[in-house]
């Protein structure tokens, strides 16, 4: 099955055939007919699906009528509202609303919180047809009156059982009793808890369900392994599997923030280059962090299952369980992370003494022996320090190792975007000056540039263009 045969706008088209899609995911092709029937849905399908494409084509093309180039904010109303649990996960689907409807006159503006206010507001006063939001802030801005949702047509709830998790429920019925009722609802979840139904129940018309195989059954393409490791030894081990797999790029999951800060402390003093995301650090560091990964100068992300959840890093090989999670669905969400889109991976669980409970409820979620397999390679627990030089060659080495991202390094186009920013010496330090610069543009696809020069940069990257919060 290919795009063409969807019937998506042709402008639509063009910009899913500029990402390098022909063909639909099984979720395309079974969301995009019937939300283009005005059908509410309920989607059973988990990020590395291509669940974001699922509902942000057709919703373009349900608003492509309403496309215009006028200046005035009255021709530019919400109609749609995207709620997202995370702030990263805000900025990627904005990213790929941006992306699909780069030939349509449609204003899109991201509303997360952790960054400024300011040029979220004179975004929205501008006029934004589409609105991608965190429930939190959205509700400041309802307050702060520069939001009005009563014209809002198109609904979109994405990771619906995450939000409910973070505890988001009052907010999205509140949210959702400042929508008009005669609107098309679609909601995007993982699993479909009693509550998520009730939620359904109460605010959706029979709505269609879909659900796509889930990744945790039919995801062949990632191979998992687990080390039976003590706790005092997984940071060796870890060291030691980084090196044996001679892994370009790995995020490491922990369970609480505290092992992430300390982890990374610990894999920075071995001489890694490394990082830790967690709800602690501050929305800019987080950015930069994410924006360092997945532009492959940072080559270990340590991370909650929190500040993880959502992001989109393509042709990521390898993610290990430095500690189980407790909830299993967690583990189907972190090894979420590899093995997406078709590409292959490894997720290598290192499993103490006291998570051999959580090792036996995933092997029950996955369906899959698991077995425990000796940690690979000659380990000796005192081999720890990674050799300085070693690690300055490697962190030049992944772009010749990786798929080819650039068209300079022979990428598919697909894979690039254009975009435009200040020239700055080391972007991501520079950040907090530049993003300064950028906050005119802030949220719209249609940016207001100065005299800045056009850079290419791997899709992915973060653009570093959102205010920080003072
Ligand atoms: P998502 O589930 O929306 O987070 O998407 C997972 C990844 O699949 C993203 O990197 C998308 O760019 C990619 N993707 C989305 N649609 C397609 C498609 N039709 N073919 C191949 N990759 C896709």
């Amino acid at each position: 099955m290919s795009f063409d045969t969807l019937g998506l706008h042709a402008e639509i088209l063009r910009a899913v055939l500029d990402s390098g899609y022909t063909d639909p995911t099984p979720v395309q092709a079974r969301a995009i007919p019937v939300v283009l029937s005005g059908r509410d849905v309920m989607a059973g399908a988990q990020t590395g699906t291509g669940k974001t494409a699922a509902f942000t084509l057709p919703l373009l093309h349900k608003l492509q009528p309403y496309a215009n180039t006028s200046a005035s904010p009255a021709r530019h109303p919400v109609r749609a509202l995207i709620l997202t649990p995370t702030r990263e996960l805000c900025d990627q689907v904005f990213e790929s609303v941006t992306t699909y409807a780069k030939y349509l006159p449609l204003r899109a503006t991201a509303v997360f919180g952790g960054v400024d206010m300011k040029p979220q507001t004179e975004s929205l006063r501008r006029g934004s047809e589409i609105v991608v939001a965190t429930p939190g802030r959205l509700l400041d801005h309802v307050q702060g009156k520069s939001i009005d949702l009563s014209q809002v047509e198109m609904l979109v709830l994405d990771e619906a059982d995450r939000m409910l998790d973070m505890g988001f429920i009052l907010d999205i019925r509140r949210i959702l009793s400042l929508l008009p009722a005669r609107r098309q609802t679609l909601l995007f979840s993982a699993t479909f808890a009693p509550e998520i139904k009730k939620l359904s129940e109460d605010f959706m018309r029979q709505p269609e369900f879909i659900e796509v195989a889930r990744r945790n059954a039919a995801n062949e393409s990632v191979e998992q392994h687990l080390h039976a490791v003590e706790p005092e030894k997984k940071r060796r081990v870890l060291a030691h599997l980084i090196r044996h797999h001679n892994m370009g790029q790995v995020i490491v999951f922990t369970r609480t923030k505290l092992m992430a800060e300390r982890l990374a402390r610990e894999l920075k003093r071995d001489g890694f280059n490394c990082e830790a995301i967690h709800g602690d650090r501050t929305q800019q560091s987080r950015l930069e962090t994410m924006a360092a990964f997945k532009e492959g100068t940072l080559r270990v992300l340590v991370a909650t299952d929190v500040a993880a959840r959502g992001l989109d890093i393509s042709e990521l090989p390898f993610v290990v369980n430095f500690e189980m999670p407790t909830n299993p669905e967690d583990y189907v969400h972190r090894i979420g992370r590899t093995g997406r889109a078709g590409a292959s991976g490894i997720a290598i669980s290192l499993v103490g003494p006291d998570e051999e409970k959580s090792a036996v409820l995933i092997r029950k979620l996955t369906n899959k022996a698991m077995e425990v397999t000796p940690v690979p390679g000659q380990f000796s627990t005192s081999e720890t320090r990674e050799r300085p030089q070693r690690e300055y060659r490697e962190s030049r080495e992944p772009r010749a190792e990786r798929e080819p991202r650039t068209p300079r390094e022979g990428g598919r186009r697909s894979d690039i975007m254009q975009i435009e920013t200040p020239l700055v010496e080391g972007r991501n330090r520079e950040a907090p000056a530049a993003l300064g610069g950028r906050v005119g543009g802030v949220g719209h696809t249609h940016f207001h540039r100065g005299p800045n020069v056009v850079r290419e940069l791997p899709a992915l990257l973060l653009p570093p263009r959102y205010a920080v919060q003072k």
